[in-house]
């Protein structure tokens, strides 16, 4: 016979972690436990030293993506608290009750270490007229910026709560999930779990995951978009007009050419560009730290075209992969390019790389990303840097930094109900692993959502 709790969480990110924590807060008498396939937080160790080992080496279980604070973990800790991007919450559970829950996260973290960070606004910012005097349209955000250094910190003082309370099982990757009709069998391995109610909050690395449990349990999904584009990286004096006031400025384009929607992503002041592992993919993405002493001269962010396929082509992530597996097939992981080579038709070069003014942060291999990238991406990408050189002269330098691919593959999303309750009763999805978020702030509001609403049934 299997061990029965009263709820079971698969995944300890973002979503899981806040949903274990609304729920001991709520009702400490629940018997919890939280399964993660990844290591304990100081367990989790990426091995790229950037001295033996300069890149990828596709570790069975990525210390980036997995463990406790998930693919959260080592980010920038950029709390986006706004109903306009990082996800559709309030799609399910209404604006104001959505942005409620991303300040309420916002206080814990600020309890828990976060205390003396900035939150910015871009209310009343003249930037936003600047904006629209040039194309360009500014999205409304606070952002709490933590930066990688105090995101760490605040995780082991959430774990050193909760580690009492909740029991934790590291390096268990839950196998299946079995409807008992009341309740649910987990198995991992050669064990398994009964548990009254679950939670899954797997992240995008759990996607592969998710889409197999939603088949075996009928679960409706539904195809969702794929982001792609490239990493910027340009002195840090460029931006600071727009990183000092802001921290991050979400800005949108239009294209002149396909009315397509190209968007800043990510914007990481004196930060670093940083190799991603997804399902042995290697893309890029960057962070920053609070810490003055490990920032950069240079500021990075992405800039992204969204893609969604529908009929008969459904697979918007297998388009994003082929894409990224393309750029690593010819730069052996990722490739950076400088804006002039790419303008010019060029490829860049290890010499054209050490000549350039901007010092790359990340060890990438020189290339020529027309060759991998869509023209139409393409096109739009460079459009936009024109547009932003227009607010922050020096963007289309020819020394500017391009870094692909950049992807932001989205979960499927999951049929769920106002509950995020599937339509099977006491199974919840939450976070990216649902589709419905795709962000610190969002993934974290919808387990302490989840979690109010198992403890109010
Ligand atoms: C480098 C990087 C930087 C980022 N920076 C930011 C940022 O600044 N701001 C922002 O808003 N967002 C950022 N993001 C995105 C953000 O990290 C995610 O949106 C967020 O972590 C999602 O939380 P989650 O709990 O839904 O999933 P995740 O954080 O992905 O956690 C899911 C967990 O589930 C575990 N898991 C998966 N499958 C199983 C299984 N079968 N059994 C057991 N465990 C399983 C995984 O090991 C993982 O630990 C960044 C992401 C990356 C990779």
């Amino acid at each position: 016979m299997s061990r029965k709790v009263d709820i079971a969480i698969i995944g300890a990110g973002p979503g899981g972690i806040f949903a274990a924590y609304e729920l001991m807060k709520k009702d400490p008498s629940k018997k919890v436990v939280v399964f993660d396939s990844g290591y304990a937080l100081e367990k989790r160790h990426c091995p790229i030293d950037g001295k033996k080992i300069k890149s990828c080496i596709s570790c069975k279980v990525c210390s980036i993506m997995n463990g406790f604070g998930g693919a959260g973990a080592f980010s920038d800790g950029k709390y986006n608290i706004t109903n306009d991007f990082g996800g559709t919450l309030y799609q399910y559970i209404g604006r104001e009750e959505a942005t409620n829950l991303m300040y309420y996260v916002d206080e814990i973290n600020m309890s828990h270490g976060g205390e003396g960070t900035t939150l910015y606004s871009t209310a009343g910012t003249s930037l936003k007229k600047v904006c629209m005097q040039n194309k360009l349209q500014l999205l409304e955000a606070s952002v709490r910026h933590l930066g990688t250094d105090k995101n760490y910190v605040v995780l082991q003082h959430l774990y050193d709560e909760l580690k009492d309370l909740v029991e934790f099982r590291f390096e268990t990757k839950v196998d299946r999930v079995e409807d008992l009709a009341p309740g649910y069998r987990l198995t991992f391995g050669e064990e398994s779990l009964e548990c009254d109610t679950c939670i899954i909050s797997v992240g995008r690395s759990g996607s592969k995951w998710m889409e197999t449990i939603c088949n075996d349990l009928n679960i409706q999904t539904m195809s969702n978009r794929v982001d792609i584009g490239v990493r910027v990286e340009i002195p840090a004096e460029i931006f600071s007009h727009i990183t000092d006031e802001l921290y991050e400025g979400k800005i949108v384009y239009r294209t002149e050419k396909f009315e397509d929607l190209v968007r800043t992503f990510c914007m990481n002041p004196k930060g670093i560009v940083v190799n991603e592992n997804t399902n042995g993919i290697i893309t890029v993405n960057g962070h920053s730290f609070e810490d003055d002493s490990r920032k950069t001269n240079n500021t990075n962010f992405a800039l992204l075209v969204s893609k969604h396929f529908s009929e008969p082509f459904k697979d918007s992530n297998g388009y994003g992969e082929s894409i990224a597996r393309l750029s690593n097939m010819l730069g052996g992981g990722v490739i950076v390019q400088r804006f002039g080579d790419l303008v010019r038709g060029r490829r860049s070069t290890n010499k054209r790389i050490e000549e350039s003014t901007v010092q790359p942060t990340l060890n990438a291999t020189p290339g020529d990303l027309s060759l991998v990238l869509p023209k139409r991406i393409l096109d739009g990408i460079i459009e936009m840097i024109y547009a932003l050189d227009k607010i922050a002269p020096g963007t289309a330098n020819d020394d500017t930094l391009l870094y692909g691919v950049e992807v932001k593959f989205y979960n499927m999303s999951v049929a769920l109900d106002e509950h995020l309750e599937t339509n099977h009763k006491g199974l919840y999805v939450i976070g990216d692993g649902s589709g419905v978020t795709h962000s610190l702030s969002h993934a974290s509001a919808s387990g302490v959502y989840v979690a109010r609403k198992i403890v109010e049934a």
